[in-house]
């Protein structure tokens, strides 16, 4: 990486132009990855919402799930939004039969954690380590994290309590799409561990 990192955006399904164009906008080269190849060229990976289900049978048809899990095993900085953090998870509640994740963040966390009254709603949600102003985000059909491991820590909760953001070392997550309301700080946020890996 000189100067300008190349974000890798997993393109097997969900809302990829929104963080390309994101990431763009705060100086990094994106790349859409389906294939295990594609893996080589880049600095960090952002994990898309979309259906976390759905990515998860199509990494494996893509046969790019090995290789990704082996590198985010090996240090790939990473920041899944939504469906992203539910793959990023290393344990998952309320998955349907046989679904995996890739993991990296010591979490647990819960799929469709909101029900039906609340399945997508915004709020004003403090992170202290992003500073004022709150941070605006959307939740659609969001997870929550359940519980958090030792080697992971939280960055937000929502005043009804649900953990929504958790970082372990390079590796980012949130339940909620930051990217769809114009809030920029976890993208940032994500270069700079980016930056720091390289
Ligand atoms: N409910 C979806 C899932 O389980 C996540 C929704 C989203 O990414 N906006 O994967």
């Amino acid at each position: 990486m000189a100067g300008r990192p190349t974000v890798g955006i997993l393109a097997l399904q969900g809302d990829v132009r929104e963080h390309a164009a994101l990431l763009e906008d705060l100086g990094a080269r994106t790349v859409r990855i389906r294939r295990a190849e594609e893996l080589a060229e880049i600095d960090g990976l952002v994990l898309p919402g979309g259906e976390s289900s759905t990515i998860d049978k199509l990494a494996r048809a893509f046969d790019v799930r090995d290789a990704l899990v082996d590198r985010l095993a090996a240090g790939l900085p990473a920041y899944g939004t939504c469906a992203g953090l539910i793959l990023l998870a290393d344990r998952l509640q309320g998955g349907i039969a046989g679904q995996r994740t890739f993991g990296g963040l010591d979490v647990a966390v819960r799929r469709n954690a909101f029900g039906r009254q609340r399945e997508s709603f915004e709020a004003e949600l403090d992170v202290p380590e992003l500073g004022a102003p709150p941070v605006r985000c959307a939740f659609i059909r969001a997870p929550a994290i359940e519980e958090i491991g030792p080697r992971a820590r939280e960055l937000a909760r929502l005043p009804s309590g649900e953990i929504v953001a958790a970082e372990q070392g390079v590796i980012l997550g949130t339940a909620f799409h930051p990217e769809q309301t114009g809030e920029r700080r976890f993208h940032e946020r994500f270069l700079a561990l980016v930056a720091r890996a390289a």
